[in-house]
């Protein structure tokens, strides 16, 4: 959900943008026309930086057709070449946004991808010499450009599905392969095909590929910070966002240390990717902590739950009921490469269940609060000193 909050945002910018368009002077409206190629540019360099192919892509295909917008289509659509042009771009646009979504997001150093630029490149010299050389030639490509088409719909039928087969793509791939969703190419989609379907509105495509540079910009500025405080192998919030969050704790907080038992046997007996594994679930469960807590993952087999605005005494139930759950998770290797891990609902055996492939890790874990004004350090201490006498007590449990 917070996902679709920036193309919203820039779609509330290019209404108001074209509101106010009329009262604009001339200057303004000149700086206006410049601005998709300052922000989609900059969108491309920090894609650069950020070796984010998939976002570059975007940022070069839309600087591209923003180029081609200016250059071919300041004339009357019902002109030559301008709606050759229009027909062209229409049609090119949603099948390069498609292909850039089926290609993985590796980064922009990779070879497919340099093939791709460099396909687009040559493809893109290809046509608009052909263009400039016999624009007729493209004739059956122009759309019908009556007024009188639907909510006067300017881009042709054959666009328009090639617009909404790469949107759907955009939505469903991700999810169908199990990866981040990802706004930046459905938004880029979405944009072009409403500069491209309603083009009579005066600056609608300064407008828009200026909100589209924004976008991508929001949008990996908003993945770099992930980036920052994320855990990668079991994408939890990690340290630094814990030490970021404790600058906004206020005076009353608890914090839970979190460390797996025998942690080291589990990756000796079963090696370090099914330990790596293991890990993964344990956070999973970490994450549904209740109480109002967040889950961290502090460093190696250890992690920490923060509880704003609450005392040890009022999370240790939910603390409690967290090591519980983690306890009771029977975990069942399977084919190490594919699908190392599934849940085994079907037993229930307790203790430690080390049949064939079965795992059952278990964490020990120690409570302290803040009584109304410790500092941080010293509650961390003090958590980390109470996980060690949970160690002491014989593991598999909570002290404070
Ligand atoms: P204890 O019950 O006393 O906590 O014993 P332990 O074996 O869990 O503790 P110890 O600190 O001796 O071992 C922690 C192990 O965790 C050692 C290290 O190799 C392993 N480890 C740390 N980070 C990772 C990781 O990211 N992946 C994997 N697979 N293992 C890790
Ligand atoms: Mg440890
Ligand atoms: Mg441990």
């Amino acid at each position: 959900m917070a996902r679709l909050l920036p193309p919203a945002f820039c779609l509330v910018l290019v209404g108001f943008i074209t509101w106010y368009s009329p009262s604009l002077e001339s200057n303004q409206l000149s700086t206006l026309r410049q601005l998709p190629y300052i922000l989609c540019g900059l969108a491309a360099f920090v894609a650069i930086l950020a070796n984010h192919s998939r976002d570059l892509g975007a940022a070069l295909i839309m600087l591209a057709c923003y180029w081609l917008i200016r250059q071919y289509l300041q004339a009357p659509l019902d002109t030559e070449p301008a709606g050759q042009a229009y027909g062209l771009i229409s049609l090119c646009l949603p099948l390069l946004l498609g292909i850039l979504i089926i290609l993985p997001n590796t980064g922009w150093r990779h070879l497919g991808f340099l093939v791709f630029i460099s396909f687009i490149s040559i493809f893109a010299l290809i046509i608009t010499s052909l263009f400039q050389w016999q624009p007729l030639w493209f004739t059956t490509l122009s759309p019908d450009l009556q007024e009188s088409t639907f909510f006067e719909l300017k881009v042709s039928t054959t666009a328009s599905v090639l617009f909404l087969v790469a949107f759907i793509l955009g939505f469903a791939l991700p999810f169908l392969k199990n990866q981040q969703p990802d706004s930046s190419l459905p938004s880029c989609i979405f944009f072009s095909f409403i500069t491209l379907a309603w083009f009579q509105i005066p600056h609608i495509s300064a407008t828009i590929f200026s909100a589209v540079g924004l976008l991508l910009i929001i949008n990996q500025t908003h993945s770099l910070l992930n980036m920052v405080y994320r855990d990668e192998l079991t994408q939890i919030a990690n340290r630094r966002a814990l030490l970021r969050d404790a600058r906004n704790t206020g005076n009353t907080y608890a914090l839970a240390m979190v460390d797996v038992d025998h942690f080291k046997k589990i990756n000796d007996q079963y090696g370090h990717d099914l330990g790596d594994q293991v890990l993964k679930a344990i956070a999973a469960k970490l994450r549904q902590v209740t109480g109002g807590g967040r889950a961290y993952r502090f460093g190696g087999e250890e992690f920490c739950l923060l509880f704003k605005g609450k005392t040890a005494d009022e999370v240790l139930d939910n603390v409690e009921s967290l090591r519980k759950i983690i306890a009771e998770y029977d975990m069942t290797a399977r084919d190490r490469k594919s699908r190392p891990w599934s849940q085994n609902t079907g037993e229930k055996k307790r203790g430690a269940s080390r049949g064939k492939g079965n795992i059952r890790a278990t964490v020990s874990m120690g409570l302290a609060d803040s009584h109304n004004g410790l500092d941080f350090d010293s509650v961390l201490k003090a958590a980390d000193r109470a996980m060690y006498r949970a160690k002491e007590g014989g593991r598999n449990q909570i002290r404070q």
